[in-house]
């Protein structure tokens, strides 16, 4: 008696794990493309100007949030369209796309855009845009800089370890299975 029903838990529990796997993927398939920056990149994107003035730096957040199509026009310069090669990335397949990216720049005291890497306007001894890096590193961010394939040094990101290809399959960050599966909120 006391084996059917553990038999009988062990099924039912089962099933309730094979529906929400099934609920948890049809919740991705049904996900809509951002249309804006992810709020965590906003408010790192306002604490990086802010850790960067007390740095005596002026930072300019020159890209953020990207539409595909804005997107695959990127992609067309330099290629169908006049200009040079901006992107390597098609709709969709940049971390702009999904508002988990933002590209800056220096910005002079009379307001003028600098993007000179060895630029040290507050005399600190170490270029700026170096500086602003380590805050955006210490803020979580990943930097383009640092790729072998193509460094991309104005680009910041916060992927939360999302690879392009499970965004695309609709992963979100914060996003867990095991949370989904038990309904727990975990504030994402
Ligand atoms: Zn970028």
């Amino acid at each position: 008696m006391i084996r059917r029903l553990i038999w009988l838990f062990i099924s039912l529990f089962l099933c309730f794990l094979i529906i929400q796997v099934v609920r948890f993927h049809i919740e991705l398939s049904n996900r809509e493309m951002p249309d804006q920056l992810h709020p965590t990149v906003e408010e790192k994107k306002d604490q990086l100007i802010d850790q960067a003035r007390d740095s005596g730096i002026d930072i300019v957040i020159t890209d953020g949030f990207r539409s595909i199509d804005e997107q695959d026009q990127l992609y067309q310069q330099g290629r169908s369209t006049e200009g040079s090669v901006v992107t390597y990335a098609q709709g969709g397949e940049s971390y702009h796309n999904y508002g988990l990216a933002i590209d800056f720049a220096l910005k002079s005291q009379d307001g003028e855009i600098i993007w000179d890497m060895q630029y040290d306007g507050n005399n600190s001894g170490e270029p700026d845009w170096l500086e602003v890096v380590d805050i955006a590193k210490s803020l979580e961010f990943t930097w383009g800089g640092d790729w072998d394939r193509f460094p991309d040094y104005p680009h910041l990101q916060l992927d939360d370890g999302l690879s392009i290809q499970q965004l695309q399959r609709g992963y979100r960050p914060g996003d867990d299975l095991l949370n989904f599966i038990f309904f727990i909120d975990d504030g994402h």
